[in-house]
C-alpha cells in the first residue's frame, strides 16, 4: 500500500550511493552501501536483518499530531528508515510547545508544524519520504488521508479525533498505535483489526469541559518522549511482525513512581464499532466538536480503575 505519489527508496530511479555494493532483501528491494551502513545495527540483528529493514523501508505510516507525542514518533520512525511518513497537524509552532515538542526549533515559531516536522525528517534521513497534511482530522479529511497507510499513530490531542480514528481505521482494517499523556502519567495501547478497539476500552468520551486542559494543568516535558517512544516501538514491531503488540492491554506509565503497569481489556460484544452489530460507516456517528481539550489525553490511574469494568491484570 502506498499513498499517492509516494516514491520508494531505491526503486530503480536513483541510488543515494555511487557504490556498486548492494544487498538484496525481501520484495526485491536492494540495500545500497550507504543504507547497509546506516541501518547496520538493525541488519545485524536476527529479528530484523536485511528483510526486516526492507519492510521498514517499504512501510507507510501516518502520524496524527506533530506535537509532544508525535515528535519522538517522527524522530525514531525516520531514523529507523520508515519509507513513507505522513504527518497530519493543522497547528503552527508556538514557543510554549518547545519544552516537549522536540522536532520543532525556536526559529520555527509561527511556522506550520507539519513543515517543521518534515524538515526534521529531511535533515535526518533521505530514505524517508514525507507527506504533509495541514489539516484537522474530520469525516472528510480522514477519507482523503488515511486509506493507503499501513499503520496510524494516534498522537492527537482531542477526543473527537481519537474516536474518529478508532472508528475509521477499524472499518478500514488499519492498526493504530495509541498514546496519551497527562501531567506525569502516560498510556499506550495498540489497536489491531482483530482485537478490541478503543471504544471497548473507553465506550464514550468524557463530557466536554470535564477533562482538564494541558495548558491549565501542565505536563512534564519529557513524558511524551517516553510515551511516544513506546508508540514508535509498537509501530516497528507491527512492521517487523515480531514480539507481542500491546493488543488488549493498556500500558500505564507513572513517571513519578517510575512504574509500568498493564491493564487487560477485552472485545466488547456490544461495542458499536467492533461488536456483533457494528456500524458500517462513520457517517452514522456523531463526533462532538469543541471538547476544549488540548494535549490531555488520559485519566489518572485511579479514575481509570474506577471507569473500566473489564478484568484487570496489574
Ligand atoms: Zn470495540
Amino acid at each position: 500500500m502506498s499513498p499517492p505519489s509516494a516514491p520508494r527508496p531505491n526503486d530503480g530511479a536513483e541510488s543515494p550511493s555511487s557504490s556498486d555494493e548492494h544487498t538484496e532483501a525481501a520484495g526485491g528491494l536492494s540495500l545500497d552501501s550507504t543504507q547497509l551502513d546506516r541501518y547496520s545495527r538493525h541488519i545485524i540483528m536476527d529479528e530484523v536483518g536485511p528483510d526486516g529493514q526492507a519492510r521498514l523501508l517499504n512501510a507507510d505510516v501516518l502520524i496524527v499530531g506533530a506535537g509532544g507525542l508525535g515528535s519522538p514518533v517522527i524522530q525514531y520512525l525516520a531514523a529507523a528508515g520508515v519509507g513513507t511518513i505522513g504527518i497530519v497537524d493543522d497547528d503552527v509552532v508556538e514557543r510554549s510547545n518547545l519544552q516537549r515538542q522536540v522536532v520543532h526549533r525556536d526559529e520555527d515559531v509561527g511556522n506550520s508544524k507539519v513543515e517543521s516536522a518534515a524538515q526534521f525528517i529531511t535533515n535526518l534521513n533521505p530514505d524517508s519520504t514525507v507527506m504533509t497534511y495541514q489539516n484537522r482530522i474530520d469525516k472528510q479529511s480522514i477519507r482523503d488521508i488515511v486509506p493507503g497507510y499501513d499503520i496510524v499513530v494516534d498522537a492527537s490531542d482531542n477526543f473527537p479525533t481519537r474516536y474518529l480514528l478508532n472508528d475509521f481505521c477499524r472499518l478500514q482494517g488499519i492498526p493504530i498505535a495509541h498514546g496519551a499523556i497527562y501531567k506525569f502519567e502516560g498510556q499506550v495501547t495498540t489497536l489491531v483489526p482483530d482485537g478490541p478497539c478503543y471504544r471497548c476500552l473507553f465506550p464514550e468520551a468524557p463530557e466536554p469541559g470535564t477533562v482538564p486542559d494541558c495548558a491549565a494543568t501542565g505536563v512534564l516535558g519529557v513524558l511524551p518522549g517516553t510515551v511516544g517512544c513506546l508508540q514508535a516501538t509498537e509501530v516497528i514491531k507491527i512492521i517487523l511482525d515480531t514480539g507481542d503488540p500491546l493488543t488488549g492491554k493498556l500500558g500505564f506509565y507513572d513517571a513519578l513512581e517510575a512504574s509500568f503497569e498493564h491493564i487487560s481489556y477485552q472485545s466488547d460484544p456490544t461495542c458499536p464499532v467492533c461488536g456483533e452489530t457494528p456500524i458500517q460507516s462513520i457517517e452514522t456517528v456523531e463526533y462532538a466538536e469543541g471538547c476544549g481539550v488540548s494535549e490531555w489525553t488520559s485519566m489518572s490511574f485511579f479514575d481509570l480503575l474506577c471507569s473500566i469494568s473489564v478484568g484487570f491484570l496489574i
